[in-house]
């Protein structure tokens, strides 16, 4: 399936009013001309870890008693002129920052942050004193088979005692790495990203540190009670993209504790990121459910990626033209619900799009424009119709699944990732957990409400202007997912080719810009999303008012050329404009 894709990231911010987390998931279309999208060879993906977050900040700290935390949003204003101030465009609408106290007093500050390379974000630190000079620095993932020279202390040292006036350019301030230039670019535009934002924020006072605490754990954030939500400090609570979470509202000083504590962590699961978070004052029966959960969605990439060759789609893939191949558990259910959605869009969901998918390059090679001979001698393999499930009346028994044509594949890019964060809930859930948020890759499910908040607010990415929020759904156990033509797309000839394929012509889908859905369960929102995105927005909407409890908004091209965005009433009644 097309888990293990090109990695754009799109924004997707969840928040609450005390405690904000940016959550980034598979979709960020980066913001240089590397946006056009390059499909990436499946074993380009390699997670090389160097440091855990504790280690990367004892590493910067190395002297400190305690290190505090401070995030903040920036007004778009404020964005514009760093954006200005540093050349370049930014992703992220706010920052996490650390700060290293030693007996009170600052003796640094730190950014966790990422950039992306050739395919995939890597995340690095950057020390910087309270002279604005760089301290250390490093890399605590990178994600690339290429270019990961970067990490080693050879390379990084050369930014070591460099401060935000100082040029930081490649081949003249920082020698480069044959073979790893857009890394090194990449590394050299982040670093400037960090000294900007210290510079800006922290050694000019433009923000107040002096009433914050310490964490008392870098992963678990006490959450303050409802009491004492003052309206200024309540904006500008963010975290920056991946920033470990930290005290959000925490800037009184004199709100009362509370036991309960957000615990999260991230792993990379079929080629996205993976997050669960969970609040719960009982930390250790949360850390195990969010391992158990983690675990589970890796289980469930094993069982339907078509990129591992031994998960069990691949072995059906290979053989069920051949003869029937035993099927049950997960990944018959994930098929059969499969051809429900098929059904119920009338074919314009269809997980047999994957010979198409292939021959328009979009999971190997680059992306191009096939010719039309070749769509049309594979058309007849894309059909769910072509797959046959034959169950036995012993339910014991597994399922035999065959396909009808030689060239019949299953992908399940569109729905694997919402059936994974289903079967990671059922975990969450199992531990008596009734507080909390999966995130595979914008598959998202919220469970409960955060405490002394009605909702979780997750924000929905602006389809076409990267890092802009459309505004935000308030959520409570339900999921929602979205689909967009930025996220995996090539340009040829001035076209815009999206990575949804409608099943009945071959080619890709134009008209819809993004689709997000609403409904209670993850599998429904990730299939609906894809489902709605190929019907367009008419029949899209149709679709969506025949189902109960789901809800939908479309972002289409009016035959002007302008963007229209559609929302059900539903929609429109969880969705807010502005974060307040
Ligand atoms: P994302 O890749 O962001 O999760 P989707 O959930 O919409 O987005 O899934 C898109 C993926 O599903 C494509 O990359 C492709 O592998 C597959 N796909 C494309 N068109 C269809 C379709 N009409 N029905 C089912 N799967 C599709
Ligand atoms: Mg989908």
């Amino acid at each position: 399936m097309s888990f293990l894709d090109i990695m754009t990231i799109k924004q997707i911010l969840i928040t609450s009013l005390l405690l904000s987390l940016l959550v980034v998931s598979s979709a960020f279309v980066p913001d240089t001309a590397k946006a056009q999208t390059e499909t990436e060879p499946a074993d380009n993906f390699q997670l090389q870890t160097y440091l855990t977050e504790e280690q990367a900040l004892a590493l910067i700290f190395p002297e400190c008693d305690e290190i505090v935390t401070d995030e903040f949003v920036m007004t778009p204003e404020e964005k514009n002129s760093l954006e200005k101030l540093l050349s370049r465009r930014l992703y992220e609408d706010g920052f996490g920052v650390y700060i290293g106290k030693k007996k009170g007093s600052i003796q640094g500050y730190a950014i966790i942050t990422e950039e992306i390379g050739k395919f995939h974000p890597f995340t690095f630190v950057v020390g910087v004193g309270t002279d604005g000079k760089i301290t250390n620095i490093a890399i605590l993932v990178y994600r690339e088979s290429r270019g990961g020279e970067i990490a080693k202390k050879r390379f990084l040292y050369q930014f070591m005692g460099k401060s935000f006036k100082n040029p930081i350019r490649i081949n003249k301030d920082i020698i480069n790495v044959t073979g790893a230039t857009m890394s090194v670019q990449c590394m050299c535009a982040g670093v400037r990203k960090v000294l900007g934002v210290i510079n800006e924020y922290y050694l000019t006072s433009k923000r107040d540190v002096s009433g914050l605490k310490v964490a008392n754990n870098h992963l678990v954030i006490p959450v303050k009670g409802e009491t004492n939500k003052s309206q200024n400090t309540k904006t500008k609570e963010n975290t920056s993209p991946f920033s470990p979470p930290s005290q959000g509202g925490d800037r009184g000083g004199n709100e009362s504790d509370s036991d309960i504590k957000l615990l999260k962590q991230t792993r990379m699961i079929m080629g996205t990121f993976a997050e669960v978070s969970i609040y719960s004052n009982d930390e250790k029966t949360a850390g195990k459910a969010i391992e158990e959960s983690l675990d589970e969605m890796e289980r469930m990439d094993r069982i339907m990626s078509n990129y591992k060759k031994d998960s069990e789609l691949s072995r059906l893939n290979k053989k069920a033209a051949k003869s029937p191949v035993p099927c049950n558990g997960e990944l018959l259910d994930v098929i059969e619900q499969s051809q429900y959605y098929s059904e119920l869009s009338g074919g314009a969901f269809d997980i047999t799009v994957s010979p198409v998918v292939a021959l328009w390059g979009f999971f190997r090679e680059k992306g191009h424009v096939p010719p039309d001979k070749e769509v049309e001698k594979v058309l007849p393999a894309v059909s769910y119709k072509n797959i046959v499930v034959n169950k036995s009346n012993d339910t014991k028994k597994p399922a035999a699944i065959s396909f009808k044509n030689t060239q019949t594949q299953i992908d399940l890019g569109a729905i694997g990732k919402g059936y994974a964060v289903d079967k990671a809930l059922e975990i969450i859930r199992k531990y008596g957990i009734s507080n909390g948020c999966i995130n595979l890759g914008g598959n998202i499910y919220v469970l409960g409400t955060p405490p002394g908040k009605n909702a979780w607010k997750i924000g929905v990415q602006h389809p076409r202007n990267s890092g802009e929020i459309l505004g935000y759904l308030e959520l409570k156990n339900e999921a929602t997912a979205t689909s967009g033509d930025y996220e995996r797309f090539f340009e040829f000839n001035g076209k815009r080719y999206s990575h949804i394929i409608n099943p009945q012509t071959g080619r890709p889908v134009s008209g819809t810009i993004a689709t997000t859905i609403v409904a209670p369960t993850s599998t429904e929102v990730d299939a609906l999303s894809t489902s709605v995105f190929v019907l367009g927005h008419e029949k899209g909407m149709e679709l969506i008012k025949k189902i109960p409890n789901a809800e939908a908004m479309i972002a289409y091209e009016e035959k002007d050329g302008k963007i229209a965005i559609d929302m059900t009433q539903g929609f429109k009644d969880k969705f807010k404009k502005t974060n307040e």
